[in-house]
């Protein structure tokens, strides 16, 4: 039983779906008007580590997440750009699930776009006007009148009083303390792209839009709902006031928010210069594995200070992972079981477990299989590894990866792609030198090389055997020897 922090309540409470069917969970997706940045991708991260774990826990999953295709950043930038606002939001959507796929974020049961779903953000308006909850203004656009809805910030816990009834505020996002009506739907202003409906022409507001596709596919009341903790307010405050007002019933059961990260102990901002989309960290020669690993190894109530130091110390964890993973599959086999290790396996598959039952902390489930990892090398190292203790050590590393997914290594498929996609979009200057060098490299070609060396230094041809190993190193790819033969990596 999962428990987990409830930012509603304020507490922590047992994980359980209200109809035993399926958990009914929702997120909030990303605007799809430039590439994610690291902090969008450590939410996106820390919900899969949610849903993973949910789906370990034996639950059914019905996952929605909303892409949000239209909203002012992208009217902006399509309009700069001179194209329609579709052609502007495929692309940067492709590149969005193009970079969950490189961090092995499993992709929700549903995912809605908001330009699909505008009929039903129509009727959901008409619903809160038939009921006094909204008006139209002048110009043909509708606000929510939060001063209707007295629970008005429960969530974020903001203190309402001195709010100024029917002051107006039309831009969807603002961090203003002072709550106001917002905007359900916009009229269009001049050369905007508008729909024609029942309420005027016009397009939806952001917040709306969530809480329309999330009753649509889950039903009045989900189980959950996660996002950033940037949208606590006044993103999700709104989805409840809007949803709670129409149907009268509670909309969401628990409350999910992800914190921010820092990167180098500083808030992530271009001007400070430490702003980074995942590509330009593959494109840097960072593991996609890496990344995903220093995202969310700490854990998701935690802030997360990004470091470069951080990551390539992740590198190394993972490393070292995959090591442990391949050995304990072809380590030679001690006839007798070694009673010990299997009681230590057994104490580290609970420590992981309970780690991610106690308010999914990923720190503590981690150490749990580190611990394994020190373990099952000591009784390597000692040639007491029996047939059963390597399949049961073997089941652990399966279930801690069905969470944390990070031992097959699809590092150098995926930074070639970040390349290939720099080529296409001419930022080929932005990756690193040894990053494009190694790129000439194939697995095959590397491993022939390898055993060239291997050769040399049988015949004695040590020049031949440095100079190998040399110019593999100038293109970022180590060979190390080791008492089980000669393996390489790429850095
Ligand atoms: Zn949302």
């Amino acid at each position: 039983m999962i428990r987990l922090f409830n930012t509603l309540s304020g507490q922590i409470e047992v994980l359980a779906p209200a109809d035993a069917s399926s958990f009914r969970m929702y997120a909030c997706g990303p605007t799809v008007y430039d590439y994610g940045h690291i902090g969008n991708f450590r939410t996106f991260c820390h919900v899969d580590v949610l849903r993973r774990a949910l789906l370990l826990e034996g639950l059914k999953l019905r996952h929605v997440m909303n892409i949000t295709d239209v909203d002012d950043k992208i009217i902006r930038n399509a309009a700069q750009a001179g194209v329609p606002i579709s052609e502007y939001t495929k692309k940067f959507e492709r590149a969005f699930f193009e970079d969950l796929d490189a961090l092995t974020v499993a992709h929700p049961e549903v995912i809605a776009r908001a330009t699909e779903n505008i009929s039903t953000m129509v009727r959901l308006i008409q619903r809160l006007a038939a009921q006094g909850y909204a008006y139209r203004t002048e110009d043909g656009s509708w606000y929510f009148r939060i001063s209707r809805f007295p629970e008005y910030g429960k969530l974020s816990k903001k203190d309402l009083s001195g709010m100024a009834d029917g002051a107006r505020v039309d831009v969807d996002e603002y961090e203003k303390d002072s709550a106001r009506d917002f905007a359900l739907w916009k009229a269009p202003k001049p050369g905007e792209h508008f729909w024609q409906t029942e309420l005027g022409p016009g397009r939806p507001g952001w917040h709306i839009e969530c809480s329309a596709m999330a009753m649509e596919y889950l039903g009045d009341t989900l189980d959950l709902h996660a996002g950033g903790e940037d949208l606590m307010f006044p993103h999700h405050e709104n989805e409840i006031a809007q949803s709670e007002c129409a149907t009268h019933h509670t909309f969401a059961r628990h409350w999910f928010h992800v914190r921010f990260l820092l990167v180098e102990g500083r808030k992530m901002s271009k001007s400070e210069g430490n702003f980074f989309t995942l590509r330009d960290l593959l494109l840097k020669g960072y593991k996609a594995s890496a990344i995903r690993m220093l995202l969310i190894s700490v854990p998701y109530r935690q802030q997360l200070n990004f470091t470069f130091e951080g990551l390539a110390g992740e590198t190394a964890a993972v490393d070292r992972l995959r090591t442990f993973h391949q050995r304990m599959m072809s380590a030679p086999r001690a006839t007798e079981t070694n009673r010990e290790l299997l009681a230590e396996t057994e104490v580290c598959l609970r420590g992981f477990r309970a780690g991610l039952e106690n308010d999914l902390n990923t720190a503590e489930a981690r150490a749990a299989i580190f611990d394994l990892v020190r373990a099952g090398n000591i009784a390597a190292d000692a040639g007491a590894v029996s047939e059963e203790n390597a399949a049961v050590i073997l089941e652990t590393l399966r279930e801690f990866d069905s969470v944390f997914a990070v031992l097959e290594d699809r590092d150098s498929a995926i930074t070639k792609f970040a390349l290939d996609w720099a080529e296409q979009e001419g930022r080929l200057d932005q990756a690193a030198p040894e990053v494009i060098a190694q790129q000439g490299l194939s697995d095959e070609r590397i491993q022939a090389l390898v055993e060239e060396r291997t050769q040399a230094k049988r015949s004695r041809n040590f020049a031949r055997a440095d100079q190998i190993r040399n110019d593999l190193a100038g293109k970022g790819i180590l060979i190390e020897d080791s008492k089980d033969g000669v393996r390489w990596r790429r850095k």
